[in-house]
């Protein structure tokens, strides 16, 4: 860290006078003369006076119930421009003893990036400038700054290789900084496993303001951020990944049905097992029927990705799960960067800048998940299906396991669903009917939950960090101050 000289010091304190004029809080001026005295630019803070500070805060809010005004907002949001700035961030939150958020891409499902309740005041360390990515195919590796987005990431991979490939999200806009230190899956996990799977190297800043890479940190700290979940262990600066080969041709495919519990049962049987260049998953969903008022219908799209050609997929397809009845012309060959553009519902053939939007998402919602390590009886799927049609706008997301996840010992990282998990379940509903229905919504959610107890793994009962669910860990004083707030 460079120290300051007399004339930079001199310049800073006119500048802090003149900020002065616009903060308040004692706690915001000497936060931002402790940034100064590290020669931090003026332009990467804002405070609530800052015309900016709604904007810069809400930009990146990717669950937009946690900007509400009722709930607590940051003293200060810092948009660092260089690693040195991270650090100067850390030495003056410990200094002056204030709580700091880290945000890289704000997709924590339960806001944790830019929100604190319970630890007030705080500030908010926002990551976005941080953004580059350095690809090196003739070594299979690539250095990505956590403020890029997973999207971003994949494109410039693609920029250099049509062989080349990362296994993380399959959501564009997740940031790689929370996304990876949570463990990361997607749909190259049954082939390469989680993103963490595929991390060799990071940079990170600790308590004390050290910038450390794995050789420094050591392997217990290396450990723990590969699954073990952002806002832990230090800011997290850079990843040093490995690149996975993907074949020039993949292809996938959308077939959309009416619910039939029978093939959602056979899907619970094979998908787990299919061939580890198969990726075959379920989006639960209600839809209204259009030739009818009101009738609201089940369906289920099965959305395969398989890293091949469409010949061999429907062989494998014919061999494995005939119940489908795929066939050649449900297939769409193309490559592994446009199949994202296919299993985020755009056409294979639509602009690669879709990846690279940094949109904010515009509604808000609860997301669980569970982990299920047998076969969910019929039944059960029955009453599963009678609970989705309670609820608005549901969608229950089924992610297969199997392959590359069962032969990673779950002691590997601190992600232990590996042999044994069939699949994930993602339940979801939206909180956004014209804002007045959100209890309702929580209070569906958590009785489906509660339902789902007996047939989903248990001591203990598997839950994924990076699907941040507040109510698995707060405690009844911290859920009413909560949910007075926001819900
Ligand atoms: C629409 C949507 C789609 C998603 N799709 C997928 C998917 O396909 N696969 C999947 O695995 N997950 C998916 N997720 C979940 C996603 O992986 C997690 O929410 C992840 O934590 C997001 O990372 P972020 O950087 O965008 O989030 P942030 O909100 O910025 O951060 C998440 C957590 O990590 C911490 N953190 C952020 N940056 C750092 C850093 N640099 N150093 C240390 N801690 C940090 C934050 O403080 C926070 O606790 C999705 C989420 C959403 C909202």
């Amino acid at each position: 860290m460079n120290s300051i000289s007399p004339s930079i010091y001199i310049i800073s304190v006119l500048l802090l006078l003149s900020v002065s004029q616009a903060t308040s809080s004692p706690i915001q001026q000497t936060l931002i003369q402790c940034l100064f005295q590290h020669s931090i630019p003026l332009s990467t803070i804002y405070t609530p006076k800052n015309s900016s500070f709604s904007s810069v805060l809400v930009s990146r809010a990717q669950n937009p119930i946690f900007a509400e005004p009722a709930v607590p907002k940051p003293e200060l949001i810092f948009t660092p421009l260089s690693e040195s700035h991270v650090q100067a961030a850390v030495i003056c939150a410990k200094q002056l003893g204030i709580h700091m958020r880290v945000r890289s891409g704000g997709h924590d499902f339960e806001g944790a990036s830019y929100v604190s309740i319970i630890e007030i005041p705080f500030i908010v360390l926002d990551l976005t400038n941080l953004r580059s990515i350095s690809v090196n195919i003739n070594e299979n590796n690539a250095w990505v700054q956590v403020g890029a987005t997973v999207g971003e990431l994949y494109n410039r991979i693609a920029e250099k290789s049509n062989v080349h490939g990362f296994p993380a999200s399959i959501c564009p806009t997740v940031g790689v900084g929370g996304h990876i230190t949570g463990g990361g899956y997607g749909i190259l996990m049954r082939k390469y496993g989680l993103a963490a799977d595929n991390v060799i190297d990071a940079r990170i800043v600790d308590v004390n303001g050290r910038v450390l890479d794995r050789a420094a940190m050591g392997e217990d700290l290396f450990w723990a951020i590969r699954g073990g979940g952002g806002g832990s262990f230090g800011v997290i600066l850079a990843w040093k990944i490995k690149l996975v080969a993907v074949p020039e041709t993949v292809t996938v495919f959308t077939s959309t049905k009416t619910l039939d519990t029978k093939l959602l049962y056979r899907w619970q049987n094979v998908a787990y097992k299919l061939d580890e260049n198969l990726f075959i998953r379920i989006l639960m969903q209600v839809m209204t029927n259009t030739s009818t008022t009101s009738e609201r219908l089940i369906t289920t799209s099965y959305q395969g990705v398989f890293l091949g050609g469409a010949d061999r997929l429907v062989q494998v397809m014919q061999k494995s799960f005939p119940e489908l009845g795929l066939t050649k012309k449900d297939c769409i060959e193309t490559s592994w960067i446009r199949s994202l553009l296919h299993i985020n519902g755009f056409p294979v053939n639509s602009s690669l800048e879709l990846l690279t939007q940094r949109n904010t998402s515009s509604f808000s919602f609860k997301g669980k998940a569970d982990f299920v390590r047998e076969p969910i009886p019929e039944i059960a799927l029955e009453e599963l299906n009678k609970r989705l049609l309670e609820d608005d706008m549901p969608i229950i997301v089924w992610t297969p396991y199997g392959g590359m996840m069962s032969k990673i010992p779950e002691y590997e990282t601190p992600f232990p669903q590996r042999e044994g998990t069939m699949f994930k379940f993602h339940y979801f509903t939206s909180l956004d009917t014209g804002g007045k229905n959100v209890a309702k919504h929580m209070s569906w959610i958590r009785s489906l939950y509660s339902y789902m107890t007996p047939y989903v793994s248990k001591f203990p009962r598997g839950a994924y960090v990076n699907y941040r669910d507040l109510d698995l860990g707060i405690n009844k004083m911290d859920m009413s101050k909560a949910s007075h707030l926001l819900y």
